[in-house]
């Protein structure tokens, strides 16, 4: 190895915390195996992490100090070797602070570069998220339900080394699966989890991507005002009044749309969505009420559409919906835009039923937020069966081996 290498790995802020800095940190552990050295750090402006927000930690891994002192001049790498999504539905791209607007997820990859995607879909599945590139690169998958748990627990469900042995497949010039073994080795004393990572290792799942492969839209961006171009002073904008929406069925005006910070579109954080059926809605707006960033525009029919661009998907308008099935979270995978099911529904009402009866699905196998010790016992054994045996069928250890993290880190 005559270069440095850079790795960026994509996560869900709080519910991946954990599981990022394993990996980060398992790699350059591993370089060290083998007489490199390297750095594991988390981006600055990532903190304080929020529930679901998009967050990355980075790995350098360089072949002496002199050369990893080199490319730390520059904090935050501006292209890397591998990036890694830990979850599939980041393949949509990720917007972080309101900074630069949507950033496609193979946005940093060198020409040649890898993508290793956590996910159960398939290449075509993915190719309708990720977006288009202008120069070729590799697209791998790590078969498995994207991991994610709680602040104060992580499930060790070995999708940490099975990426690692998934890297040291794709990039042996950086580190080998031997370096990655040992480190695996000493840092978790795991035998199993070293299995994992070679059984990751042997089952790489990859494909090279040609340029214009992929989603093709332009992701939404901005240019925020240089320094010179503020306005002296504080300024602190207002929020703009909202305004009535048209009924497209009767053109009657009513109802009304609150405005919205027209630069922080909130969807990168969603991994599931709602779908309402309009049918059984019995108008009681609680979703409405409850929703905790003002998603739902109430409609001139006293209907509650959530507007897709804004929420976060939460999962709290299912929550409280007193009618059975009548909001549904789903998988934010099965969907290519963020459309208004209200609209969709005006222009065709049972076609809209068909839609909501095929889409529900698909509720998400990611779980997230406060869980107990233990909770993860069952899901545990059911990812390590997909892990090692591909299948499902071989008896692997049945422990729970769920650990308590302080600090969710
Ligand atoms: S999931 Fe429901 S409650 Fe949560 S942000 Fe979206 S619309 Fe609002
Ligand atoms: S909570 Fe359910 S029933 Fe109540 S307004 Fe919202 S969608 Fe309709």
């Amino acid at each position: 190895m005559d270069r440095s290498y850079a790795v960026e790995i994509v996560y869900r802020g709080i519910f991946q915390k954990t599981l990022a800095k394993h990996i980060s940190r398992g790699l350059v552990l591993a370089a060290a195996k083998e007489g490199k050295t390297g750095i594991s750090f988390g981006r600055y402006g990532d903190s304080p992490e929020r529930n679901g927000i998009p967050a990355k930690n980075f790995a350098i891994i360089a072949p002496d100090e002199e050369t990893l002192e080199e490319s730390m001049s520059q904090y935050e790498p501006k292209r890397v070797d591998v990036t890694v999504s830990v979850d599939d539905t980041l393949c949509k791209g990720v917007e972080s602070w309101a900074w630069y607007g949507l950033q496609p997820i193979n946005r940093l990859l060198n020409p040649g570069g890898k993508l290793v995607v956590t996910s159960m879909l398939g290449f075509d599945d993915l190719f309708k998220m990720i977006h288009t590139k202008d120069v070729p690169y590799e697209l791998a998958i790590v078969r498995g339900i994207p991991s994610f748990s709680g602040l104060w627990v992580y499930k060790d469900d070995h999708t940490d080394v099975r990426i690692l042995g998934t890297i040291a497949r794709l990039v042996p010039e950086m580190l080998s699966l031997k370096a990655v073994e040992a480190a695996i080795l000493e840092e978790w004393k795991d035998e199993l989890k070293m299995l994992s990572a070679r059984k990751a290792y042997e089952r790489v799942e990859s494909v090279v991507v040609p340029p214009g492969e992929g989603n093709a839209e332009t992701p939404y961006e901005f240019t925020l005002p240089g320094w010179k171009e503020m306005p002296e002073g504080v300024t602190i904008q207002s929020i703009q009044m909202g305004g009535a929406i048209v009924d497209p069925e009767t053109g009657t005006l009513g109802g009304y749309r609150p405005a919205v910070n027209p630069y922080f579109k909130k969807f990168s954080t969603r991994t599931m969505r709602p779908v309402v059926d309009f049918d059984t809605c019995i108008k009681c707006t609680l979703c409405w009420l409850q929703c905790p960033d003002s998603c739902f525009d109430v409609t001139p029919d006293g209907l509650y559409d959530a507007r897709m661009e804004s929420c976060c998907g939460c999962g709290v308008c299912e929550a409280v919906c007193p009618v059975d099935n009548c909001v549904v979270m789903v998988n934010e995978a099965e969907f290519t835009d963020n459309a208004s099911q209200w609209e969709m529904w005006k222009a065709d009402k049972a076609g809209y039923k068909a839609w909501v009866a095929e889409k529900i699905q698909h509720r998400p196998e990611r779980s997230h937020g406060f869980r107990l010790r233990g909770l993860y016992q069952e899901q545990i054994k059911a990812m390590a069966a997909v892990g090692i045996t591909k299948s499902g069928e071989e008896k692997v250890g049945g422990e729970d081996t769920t650990e308590a993290s302080a600090g969710g880190s």
